[in-house]
């Protein structure tokens, strides 16, 4: 249907360049440039009615247009348009002038015919309710008879900027381009929207502080298109024009405040160039004292200028740390210096649009939301790159810890290994030293026999299993007759090397009947293992033949004497060695080399 209405509505539009510009419909108009075929006038006052400016003496000031639009930028004064139509054609010309930027604060219509001037009031500084016309673009009604001509005259003044682009439409087109430019706004923010819903979402349940400034960078943004797309005004405040004015100021101030704040955190300048942070940490405060300087200061003009001014050190700023970041490899990057990249490209093309430097064309008008859309699913995607960098490196930094972690419990092993080793050498080492000073506290140098203590340690076990199962053993003692003589005469070592042949033939003697002892000097002791008296005797009396019969070194023949008792029930070891002792005695006084008993 659509193709079929663009290949029958056909553009016939005749122009007639010499007299005076006039615009010839002989035909149905599709859409017409309007500042082609019109003549303009600026004016320092606002004040000078329309049918001072329509008289003679105003009429041969105005000069033609010539070119795509009257950009005036920011003029103080008044902007008139003017255009002649004639409907060369037989049928009525219903169609529509629009006026396609919405924040022109005030527009005065008048549209001349031959009986009658008709008026229509409207612009951004009029209340919805008090305009003539109430689109957010201005779609001005225009009906020419058949042969008729109408003269137009416009008149615009007001704070903002006065960026007049007048198209002419017939009714089908006015219809279809209202169409799609409601659905392109509508997508603008529905894209929006969604982004940002889904960013708070995310930011709120990870706990992500960039993700909400990001989220709140969106909101600015869609806050600023909402000025710049006009629909803001329609959908918030429609009868208070005068708080909208307000609200460009601040929705652009606050749209560079987020930015820089989104951008800071995501670079983050103040960590990898803390010298420059500082630089762009003040913009942002001068942004954001712009915001509130705007509720307090109500010049329109002045503070719009202030962000102009501040503007290029916003944009080339955030793009020279973007840039330098990128080079320097901070993950997500290459991203974010694209996005701002065309983020200053769209910015500045609508900038010097409305400030009048190029003039208006709805590509350039309409390319900023676009701009602004990838931009934003540019910054989402450089946003993504970066978390997952940082994830990555997270999880190589993990990896590396277990790597090292299990390095370290591996030498730990070894170490303890090696340390068990150690352990163990030198317990086999203590053990056996142990034992050697076991063996050195235990036993007699000389002889080779257990000592006194060892011996002690021996009789008193063997009192306890005897008291215990009422057990027997027998002790003997015995002392060498006479042995200082042998000292006296053959010397000391002499007496030693008797000593040692005596025990020698002691052990022979006892072997494995009992425990064998010296009690000191030249006495011995031995414990006869489950021996009667008379079995105790015998022992004794089989040693004493042994030594008798044995011819020691130096002295020849060698006696000794022998007191011997046995274990009786309730004994400690002081009496059975008490007992001993007196018989040993007994045994010297019955003149030695005998065998006694207690
Ligand atoms: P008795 O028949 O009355 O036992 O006479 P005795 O000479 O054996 O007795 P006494 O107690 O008067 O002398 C013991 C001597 O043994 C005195 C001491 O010099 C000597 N003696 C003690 N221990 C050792 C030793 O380890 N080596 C040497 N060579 N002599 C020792
Ligand atoms: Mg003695
Ligand atoms: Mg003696």
């Amino acid at each position: 249907m659509r193709l079929f209405y663009l290949i029958c509505v056909t553009l016939f539009v005749f122009v007639n360049l010499s007299a005076h510009d006039r615009l010839e419909l002989n035909t149905t108009v599709d859409s017409v440039n309007l500042s082609k075929y019109a003549d303009v006038l600026f004016t320092d006052r606002v004040d000078l009615p329309y049918e001072r400016i329509s008289s003679a003496q105003y009429n041969t000031r105005f000069t033609p247009v010539k070119s795509e639009s009257v950009s005036a930028g920011y003029h103080k004064g008044a902007v008139w348009l003017r255009f002649s139509l004639y409907n060369a054609s037989k049928e009525p010309f219903e169609g529509t002038i629009e006026l396609p930027t919405p924040w022109i604060n005030y527009i005065d219509v008048y549209i001349k015919r031959e009986l009658q001037t008709t008026t229509i009031h409207t612009g951004a500084s009029r209340p919805l309710s008090q305009r003539d016309v109430t689109s957010k673009s201005y779609y001005i009604p225009l009906r020419i008879d058949p042969s008729q001509s109408v003269d137009v005259y416009m008149k615009f003044y007001g704070q903002d900027a006065l960026t007049i682009a007048p198209y002419l439409y017939s009714k089908a087109y006015a219809q279809k381009e209202k169409f799609y430019s409601n659905l392109y706004v509508g997508a603008l923010v529905g894209i929006f929207a969604v982004i940002i819903a889904y960013y708070l979402i995310l930011g709120i349940s990870l706990k992500e502080s960039e993700y909400l400034l990001y989220a709140f960078y969106i909101v600015s943004l869609l806050f600023f298109m909402g000025t710049y797309y006009g629909y803001n005004l329609q959908l918030f405040w429609p009868e208070y024009p005068h708080w909208n004015q307000k609200m460009v100021a601040v929705s652009v101030a606050l749209t560079f405040y987020s930015g820089l704040l989104f951008a800071r955190h995501f670079l983050n300048t103040r960590v990898h160039m803390p010298q420059f942070d500082i630089f762009l940490r003040s913009l942002m405060y001068l942004f954001l004292a712009l915001v509130f300087l705007r509720f307090l200061v109500d010049d329109h003009f002045l503070i719009i200028r202030m962000i102009v001014f501040l503007v290029p050190f916003y944009s080339l700023g955030l793009l020279y740390a973007s840039f330098r970041l990128w080079q320097k490899g901070v993950p997500g990057n290459g991203l974010f210096v694209l996005a701002w990249l065309l983020s200053m490209v769209s910015a500045f093309l609508a900038s010097v649009m409305v400030q009048g430097y190029v003039d208006y064309r709805p590509e350039y008008y309409y390319f900023y939301g676009i701009a602004t859309v990838i931009d934003i699913i540019l910054l989402a995607f450089a946003l993504a790159a970066k978390i997952n960098t940082i994830k990555r490196h997270k999880e190589e930094a993990n990896h590396a810890l277990l790597q090292k972690e299990k390095e370290l419990a591996e030498l730990y092993a070894n170490k303890n290994r090696e340390l068990e080793k150690i352990v163990s050498e030198r317990t086999g080492k203590l053990l056996e030293m142990n034992k050697k000073l076991r063996t050195l506290a235990t036993t007699d140098k000389l002889t080779g026999l257990y000592n006194r203590a060892r011996f002690d340690e021996a009789l008193k076990e063997e009192i306890d299993n005897a008291s215990k199962d009422h057990g027997k053993f027998g002790v003997i003692m015995i002392d060498i007759d006479y042995f200082k003589a042998f000292n006296d005469q053959f010397g000391h070592q002499a007496g030693d090397t008797i000593l040692s042949e005596f025990a020698d033939v002691l052990k022979l003697a006892v072997v494995e009947k009992g425990i064998l002892s010296r009690w000191g000097g030249e006495e011995f002791i031995v414990l006869v293992h489950n021996a009667e008296l008379n079995e105790t005797k015998r022992v004794a009396e089989e040693i004493r033949k042994k030594i008798e019969a044995f011819s020691f070194s130096y002295a020849g023949d060698v006696s000794a004497s022998f007191g011997v008792t046995v274990f009786k029930e309730g004994d400690t070891i002081s009496r059975i060695l008490k007992r001993a002792d007196k018989a040993l005695y007994q045994a010297k006084h019955s003149g030695r080399n005998c065998v006694r008993v207690q």
